[in-house]
């Protein structure tokens, strides 16, 4: 039967007729040597597939590319035939043999959360990368053993689980599919346990510079305390593992049902706007233990590995998430009230700058995962809405809507809470979008339906003026104007120019500055500003820097001609940049009126009983943790 979830002890001492040999002799050179030994059970044939895709990164990646079979023998040592049957897929002839030696290497040198990298100083493996599984045995034991210098090496970190404590390492899952939801981690980085609810919880963290390791750990832990708390009931694991990479050119996160992985720079942890970031991320990645691993939609478990699957459905696994995200840092007093407004208040703005929102729907969106989110095409905003930034507005406009609807009694959060229940009596299989709806509105009590399906089908704007007031919140646009700087305290030096608006987003090259986007409707789009041109002067001063781009920009006035550079040609063009629109979002209740009450309904911790209250209140500060709590929360 299908499953993703397993406990160690299910695993310990049990027998597996596949297994893998991972060896590291040849890892400074982004190697990893692979052998795969399988019990053919009589079979004439065994057929091997590689996967095309990771769960939880919707693209088909195609990970064959860098791995090579190198040869196939049986048990007396003799090669075996093999034959191509796709891209992906190749079968093996076993001529009666009990057993089938492979022996392939894989490069693994792209460092990301969600691929394999094996280098000189670790090796971080994602199975579904590097390892076929035999087709129609996905649901029988399988091995791994870790063949490494434990003098170069000193520590082997993973949610599989141990089969016995012998070295090699030999840990084991109950499923192809958790093998392949398992990343393996070798080095010599940091672990740190914690207990939560009779769970082991392990923080590994591999930080190329030294960062405030006892920091993320505490801080990881009040993130589990308060999900937790959120989802009620049990911890859904007997263990699992958070993998903390730090390391330059490395953002992102992806979650598994024992673990996730959250790829941060250093540089971000050194100032406010990144550590936001960074707590965001964590809370994303283990919200999505509940909602996405184990709540998922069809089709999303059991997985088809070779080929795209469609849903409608990203709304709930990420836009949900997302929206989250950003509760939850304010609910363990990371974030203050107002960081939370001003978390989002630029969402909504960011929003405004994606013109794909009068395009695609965000259920489209979701559908097209696989070939527009992580395209990551430069005109991308321009045609489509990512269904995480539209989806998490939606979430709270929900939430909103909610609490409106039964005068603050119900949230989304309890809408969440009967889909966990839904997906605790159905562990085999997904979730459809009716079942999620009927979950919802069961949940709340709320006929959520008509308003949900019109805001996920729609393609426009998002009805915030009718839904937020009636929790005290308003959005102000603003046009941002000419501020005045004083010396000393009365004599006026300078003028600082206000931001104005083209729609281009730029980057400085050596050679000069390059157009990366053009919004679309944007004073650059109707000046024909493309992607990829070099912008030469504007009012015939000559450009250099990005910096004196804005400051031209905001000393001028009205139409400008621009000189630009298209494939190596120069043209001039006239470009009319306008006022720059900010966004605040501003909480207007009276103390006393329905609006306060709703609004308090809405920031409300979750506190279960079971989880003791002193343990949400008690935040560990550390020297340069750049907040305060905020014990209750006050209004006004
Ligand atoms: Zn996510």
């Amino acid at each position: 039967m299908y499953r993703l979830d397993q406990r160690d002890r299910e695993v310990f001492g049990l027998p597996a007729d596949i297994c893998y040999v991972l060896s590291f002799e040849r890892a400074e050179r982004h190697l990893l040597d692979i052998r795969i030994e399988v019990a053919t059970r009589g079979e004439p044939f065994l057929e091997f597939v590689l996967p095309s895709w990771t769960p939880g990164s919707y693209k088909v990646r195609e990970f064959i590319t860098d791995f090579t079979l190198e040869g196939v023998l049986d048990e007396q040592g003799r090669p075996l035939e093999v034959e191509w049957r796709a891209k992906n897929r190749f079968r093996i002839r076993c001529d009666g043999t009990q057993k089938v030696y492979l022996k392939a290497v894989y490069f693994g040198n792209e460092r990301s959360v969600r691929t394999t990298h094996v280098d000189r100083w670790q090796a971080f493996i994602m199975p579904s990368n590097c390892l076929p599984y035999v087709e129609g045995r996905l649901w029988e034991p399988h091995h791994v053993v870790l063949e490494y210098d434990p003098a170069r090496w000193r520590r082997v970190t993973t949610p599989l689980a141990p089969v016995d404590y012998g070295f090699p390492p030999r840990l084991g899952a109950l499923t192809y599919d958790i093998l392949a939801d398992s990343p393996i981690q070798l080095g010599n980085h940091r672990v740190y346990p914690f207990t939560l609810g009779q769970r082991l919880h392990e923080v590994a963290i591999l930080a190329d510079e030294p960062v405030d390791e006892q920091w993320i750990v505490r801080a990881t832990e009040h993130i589990v305390r308060m999900t937790w708390a959120f989802w009620d009931g049990e911890l859904p694991y007997d263990r699992y593992v958070f993998f903390f990479h730090i390391a330059p050119d490395i953002l992102g996160g992806l979650e598994h049902a024992r673990s996730s992985v959250i790829g941060v720079e250093p540089a971000a942890l050194r100032e406010l706007s990144g550590v936001h970031r960074f707590l965001r991320l964590i809370c994303h990645e283990f919200f999505h233990t509940w909602n996405g691993k184990r709540i998922r939609p069809e089709g999303l478990g059991p997985f088809d590995y070779s080929q795209e699957h469609y849903t409608p459905l990203l709304w709930l696994v990420e836009g949900i998430t997302s929206y989250y995200e950003m509760l939850l840092p304010y609910w363990c007093g990371f974030f203050t009230q107002q960081e939370l407004l001003v978390h989002l208040g630029l969402e909504v703005q960011q929003l405004s700058h994606v013109p794909g929102r009068f395009y695609l729907s965000v259920r489209d969106s979701s559908f097209l995962a696989w070939v527009k989110l992580y395209g990551r095409s430069p005109d991308g905003p321009n045609r489509f809405p990512s269904y995480y930034l539209k989806g998490g507005l939606i979430a709270w406009l929900a939430d909103a809507w909610i609490l409106q609807q039964t005068q603050g009694k119900r949230r989304l959060q309890h809408g969440l809470q009967e889909l966990w229940r839904w997906a605790q009596n159905h562990p085999e299989r997904g979730i459809s979008e009716e079942e999620v709806l009927e979950a919802l509105e069961a949940g709340t009590g709320v006929q959520l339906r008509g308003v949900l399906m019109e805001w996920l089908t729609e393609r426009g704007e998002l009805p915030y003026e009718e839904v937020l007031p009636a929790l005290g919140l308003q959005l102000r646009w603003n046009t941002a104007t000419l501020e005045e700087r004083l010396l000393g305290e009365r004599f006026v030096f300078g003028r600082i120019p206000a931001s104005r608006f083209t729609g281009l987003t730029l980057r400085e090259e050596p050679g000069g500055l390059i157009v990366e986007r053009v919004e679309e409707f944007s004073p650059a789009a109707r000046a024909g500003i493309a992607v990829g041109d070099e912008l030469v002067a504007l009012n015939g001063i000559r450009l250099r820097t990005r910096a004196q781009w804005e400051a031209l920009l905001g000393m001028s006035d009205g139409e400008l001609e621009l000189t630009a550079a298209s494939n190596g040609r120069l043209y001039t063009t006239t470009i009319t940049p306008e006022p720059s629109r900010q966004v605040r979002l501003e909480l207007q209740a009276e103390e006393g009126t329905p609006q306060a009450r709703l609004c308090r309904a809405w920031l409300e911790r979750p506190l279960p009983e079971f989880v003791p209250a002193d343990a949400l209140d008690t935040l560990p500060v550390s020297l340069w943790s750049p907040w305060e709590l905020e014990p209750r929360l006050p209004l006004l």
